[in-house]
């Protein structure tokens, strides 16, 4: 399977920035000058029309332009093979029906980046949180080693990135082998106490079955940051220097709140598949979804399914079952007798007025989620007795297990 790891990058600090500047722009020209050639070449006599034929045109750039040797040969195969994939996708658009033009040129604001792939790489001294990478031909670059490269991962490719803030950042694309994977756990083995439905709430929060809840980031802060960004933006003369700067301002604001999004998934979804073995959550890509969520829900959807395809991802890595469940009505569904009611946002209990069940209306959401993907991962009809934590829950005021978001994002390890 195939990985990416980002990393924050700081090759100011062993002063390679504009070496490594200077080389993306060679490739800039080697990309803009596969397309002339794609443009104007002969596909049959000048054997062009693949990466792998239009590689074998580089000898001869060389020859001619001696530029095109001072950066690592691997990479410069690659930025050739950056333009006949940019052409692919250009044409699978098409064929979905977008009207597409074809692909342009690009100046030097257009194109920051560059991939080594196979060789000229090398991860070294990843011990704490730093470590440095070293690219052949520019040097080593410090890199923010927040997080560890999972065992058995082969670094396949390694690209070099210049955002419009000015940060650099590397990605490093992981292949895991399949079989160094740990095994899911055996469905016939699954103990019921093992796995966890978890509700995804619509007013910013998690509910598991377990009873515990997790608040969504607080980003409101952030978002009044940006937008206070954006209207100075919106005042300043457009293509002026001031804009300019202001523009680079909007664009972190935004870098922000995206890291902070992605380091809270990352250690929720972190926490849950190390404590389960199987996670069930809510498809919400099923029909049905959007009316049950009404229209204030863009936003947050989004975040919602990003978190669910980074379980997805650590389900694999870990050793996790993760499944989706259809999200029908798992509100208005009692999880004792599963009676149908319906209930109004505003309506925080599920009162069952069939079997008497009482439960806060997120809890038997997540119990009704728990049922379900313990039936779809064949699990039959296996009865979950919500009973037991319910009456804690109920005991308790209902939100005792509350764990604050900011813990989730200190510690990583809520529950532990
Ligand atoms: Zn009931």
């Amino acid at each position: 399977m195939w990985y990416d790891y980002r990393f924050r990058a700081y090759p100011n600090r062993t002063g390679i920035t504009a070496e490594a500047e200077r080389h993306i722009d060679i490739h800039r020209q080697a990309y803009n000058h596969t397309r002339y050639e794609y443009n104007t070449l002969d596909t049959d006599e000048d054997n062009i029309g693949s990466a792998y034929q239009h590689q074998k045109r580089l000898t001869e750039w060389k020859d001619e332009w001696p530029v095109f040797k001072e950066v690592h040969s691997k990479a410069l195969q690659k930025t050739v093979e950056r333009f006949y994939n940019n052409l692919s996708s250009l044409s699978d658009k098409k064929e979905q029906g977008y009207k597409v033009g074809e692909l342009q040129w690009k100046s030097p604001r257009e194109y920051q980046s560059m991939t080594y792939s196979q060789s000229g790489f090398e991860l070294k001294n990843t011990s704490g949180q730093t470590a440095t990478l070293w690219l052949s031909k520019i040097g080593d670059i410090p890199i923010r080693y927040h997080r560890s490269l999972p065992d058995n991962a082969d670094i396949k490719e390694v690209t070099l990135k210049k955002e419009t803030t000015g940060e650099w950042y590397v990605t490093f694309g992981l292949e895991v082998e399949d079989t160094a994977l740990p095994e899911k756990p055996d469905v016939d083995d699954l103990d019921v106490e093992d796995c966890v439905g978890v509700d995804l709430g619509i007013q910013n929060y998690i509910y598991t079955s377990d009873g515990d809840s997790v608040d969504w980031l607080d980003l409101s802060d952030e978002y009044d940051r940006l937008r206070r960004e954006q209207r100075s933006l919106s005042r300043k003369e457009h293509g002026s220097n001031n804009w300019a700067n202001q523009r680079r301002e909007v664009a972190k604001g935004k870098r922000r709140i995206k890291r902070k999004v992605e380091d809270f998934q990352h250690k929720l979804s972190m926490w849950l598949v190390r404590t389960y073995d199987a996670v069930f959550v809510e498809d919400l890509d099923a029909s049905g979804m959007l009316q049950q969520r009404g229209n204030a829900r863009n936003k947050q959807d989004a975040a919602w399914r990003g978190f669910i395809e980074m379980l997805e991802y650590k389900g694999d890595l870990y050793g996790t079952h993760v499944v989706q469940v259809d999200p029908a009505g798992t509100t208005k569904e009692c999880a004792e007798c599963g009676v149908k009611t319906e209930k109004p946002l505003w309506v925080r209990e599920h009162s069952c007025p069939s079997c008497g069940f009482k439960v806060d209306r997120d809890a038997n959401a997540s119990y009704n989620v728990l049922s379900r993907g313990l039936e779809q991962l064949g699990k039959g009809h296996a009865k979950v007795t919500p009973v037991e934590t319910a009456t804690a829950v109920e005991t308790d005021g209902g939100r005792s297990s509350s764990v604050p978001a900011s813990r989730v994002i200190e510690t990583g390890s809520l529950g532990a």
